[in-house]
C-alpha cells in the first residue's frame, strides 16, 4: 500500500532512492512498513492517548500526543507550504527557504542550530514537498523548552547575508544535478509531471527548474519567508513523553509570543479535465527502458462522500497489485505467471497518492525485461487491471491488504517520529487529528465490490498519461562540468 510522497529530504531518498522508479515524482519515499508486513497484528489495538489539539492565541496550531514508553520526544515545525505554492520564475524557493533556515537569527551564527539541537541530546533535520515544509528534531523529553525556544526564534527571526545565500544556492544546485540531472529516471519522472498537469503547480519539480534556481536572488527567498511563515500558517507538532497541559502552557508562552500575520490568500490553480490520451517520449543515455502510466484520481478528504469511499478502493487496489511481495504485478509481470507465462518486466508497480492539498494520480510503472517493448509491459501493467475490472478480486486478497494496513499502522505507532510525522501530514492537508482511526475503519468497510468497480472506473485512456524512458546512446548526459569542483551536499 505504498503512499505516492514527494519529499526532498536527504536521509530518506538515500535510503529510498532505489525505490524511486516505483515512486514516480518522488525524489524521496518515507519507510512504509507495511511492505515488509505480513504477520497478523494484535487483535485489538493498544493505541496511545489520543492526540489533543489546540489553537494559541496567535493562531499558530499545537497538536500534542503524549506517549510515554520511552522519555523522548518528536518536535515537528509545520508550514502549509510547499513547492505548489510557487509562482513561475521562483519555482525551488519553498525548498531554498528550508535550506536558510539553518542560517541563523540575531542571537544564532549560520549552522549553529543543529550544533544547539545536538548540544540538547538531539538530531534534526528538515524536508520539503509539494505540499509543505516541515523541521524535525528528536531529543530527550527534559529538553524539550529549550528545544521549543530555538525553534520559535528561527521560525519568527531567520536571516542572512546575501553572500550565506549565494554559497547555500549553489548546493541546490549541485543537489538538483545530483538528483535529478543525473537519473534519467527523474528526468522522465519530472517531464511527466510537467505533462500530466498544466495548470496545477504540481506540474513544477519541487528543487526547481534550473534556470529559476539560476536567477534566484535572496530576496525571491526572504519575500517567500515573509508572506508563508506566519504563526496562523503553522503547526508545532509533539509527540512522546510529555504532560499535555504542561506542554500547552510552554507553547502558548513560547510561541504563542511571535506576533500574528494574516495568510494570504491562496488562488486555486485547479487542473482541468482531462479529454484525451497524453504520451511523452524522453531519449536519454539509460541502462534500461521504463514506462510509467498515471491516471487521474480523486482522493480523500475525510468524509465519506463518493470522490472519498473510491479513493480508499483504489488504495485497496494499489495494494492488491502492488502491496506485498508476490502480489498481482509482481506475480504476474515480474515472474512470469501472466500473459502466456512470459517475463514481462524486471520491476513493476503500482502507487497511489490517498490525500494531498492537490490532485492525485494512480500510477503503474514497469522496467521491461530484455527483450520485451515498452508497449507489451504497458499493456500487461493495463491487463492487470482489466482482470480485476472483469473478474474482481478475491475475499483473501482483501483481508490480507486490510490486515497488512492495520498492522503498519500499529508499527508506525512504535516511532514517535513517525506519529508527529503522521499527525502534521494530516493537518497541512485539512484533516482531524484522528484521522489515522478514521481512515482505518474506513478502510475497514471497503468490499471486493467497491474495488472491481473503481478499477472499472477510473483507467480509461481518456485520462491516461504515459511516459516512456528510451535508452538512447546518443544522448549526452547535460555536461554538469566534469571537471569543475562541486560543492558537497548539504543534509536536508
Ligand atoms: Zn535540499
Amino acid at each position: 500500500m505504498k503512499r505516492t510522497t514527494h519529499l526532498l529530504d536527504t536521509r530518506l531518498s538515500t535510503l529510498f532512492l532505489a525505490a524511486s522508479l516505483l515512486s514516480p515524482w518522488a525524489l524521496a519515499q518515507a519507510p512504509s512498513p507495511d511492505r515488509a508486513t505480513t504477520a497478523s497484528p494484535p487483535s485489538t489495538v493498544k493505541s496511545p492517548v489520543l492526540a489533543q489539539r489546540f489553537t494559541l492565541a496567535n493562531g499558530m496550531t499545537l497538536i500534542v500526543r503524549p506517549d510515554r514508553r520511552a522519555p523522548t520526544v518528536a518536535h515537528m515545525l509545520w508550514v502549509r507550504v510547499g513547492s505548489m505554492d510557487e509562482v513561475d520564475g521562483t519555482s525551488g524557493v519553498a525548498h531554498a527557504l528550508e535550506h536558510m533556515m539553518f542560517k541563523g537569527t540575531p542571537s544564532l551564527k549560520p549552522g549553529e542550530f543543529s550544533r544547539r539541537v545536538a548540544a540538547l541530546g538531539g538530531r534534526d533535520n528538515a524536508f520539503t514537498s509539494r505540499d509543505a515544509t516541515a523541521y524535525h528534531q528528536q531529543l530527550p523529553a527534559a529538553r524539550l523548552e529549550d528545544m521549543m525556544r530555538l525553534e520559535a526564534d528561527r521560525f519568527a527571526r531567520t536571516q542572512w547575508a546575501d553572500d550565506e545565500f549565494r554559497r547555500e544556492i549553489e548546493v541546490i544546485k549541485e543537489e538538483r544535478r545530483q538528483r535529478t540531472e543525473e537519473s534519467p529516471r527523474a528526468r522522465m519522472f519530472e517531464a511527466m509531471s510537467a505533462m500530466v498537469y498544466q495548470a496545477s503547480p504540481y506540474r513544477r519539480p519541487i528543487v526547481g527548474w534550473m534556470s529559476d534556481l539560476d536567477a534566484m536572488t535572496p530576496e525571491d527567498v526572504r519575500n517567500f519567508y515573509q508572506r508563508w511563515y506566519s504563526p496562523a500558517n503553522a503547526s508545532v507538532v509533539i509527540a512522546g513523553d510529555v504532560d499535555v497541559q504542561q506542554v500547552r502552557a510552554l507553547a502558548e508562552t513560547i510561541y504563542g509570543a511571535i506576533p500574528s500575520r494574516a495568510v494570504p490568500p491562496r488562488k486555486p490553480r485547479l487542473e482541468p479535465e482531462q479529454v484525451g490520451p497524453r504520451r511523452l517520449e524522453f531519449r536519454a543515455v539509460a541502462e534500461q527502458a521504463v514506462v510509467a502510466l498515471a491516471f487521474k484520481a480523486p482522493q480523500w478528504t475525510g468524509g465519506t462522500d463518493p470522490a472519498s469511499q473510491d479513493s480508499l478502493a483504489l488504495t485497496v487496489l494499489s495494494a492488491v497489485l502492488d502491496g506485498y511481495s508476490g502480489a498481482r504485478l509482481d506475480r504476474s509481470l515480474v515472474q512470469g505467471s501472466g500473459l502466456g507465462g512470459k517475463r514481462i518486466a524486471d520491476s513493476a508497480g503500482a502507487s497511489y497518492g490517498l490525500y494531498g492539498r492537490g490532485p492525485q494520480l494512480f500510477t503503474l510503472t514497469a522496467v521491461p525485461a530484455q527483450g520485451v517493448s515498452t508497449d507489451t509491459a504497458a499493456a500487461a501493467l493495463k491487463a492487470e487491471v482489466a482482470r480485476i475490472a472483469r473478474e474482481g478480486i478475491s475475499e483473501a486478497e482483501l483481508k490480507r491488504v486490510k490486515t497488512q494496513w492495520t498492522a503498519g499502522e500499529i508499527y508506525k505507532l512504535d516511532s514517535v517520529f513517525n506519529q508527529a510525522r503522521e499527525l502534521g501530514n494530516y493537518w497541512i492537508n485539512g484533516l482531524d487529528v484522528d484521522a489515522a482511526e478514521q481512515l482505518m475503519s474506513q478502510l475497514g468497510r471497503v468490499s471486493a465490490a467497491q474495488v472491481q468497480s473503481v478499477a472499472q472506473r477510473y483507467f480509461s485512456d481518456e485520462q491516461l498519461t504515459t511516459a516512456v524512458l528510451v535508452p538512447d546512446p546518443t544522448r549526452r548526459s547535460p555536461a554538469a562540468g566534469a571537471n569543475a569542483p562541486r560543492p558537497a551536499l548539504t543534509r536536508h
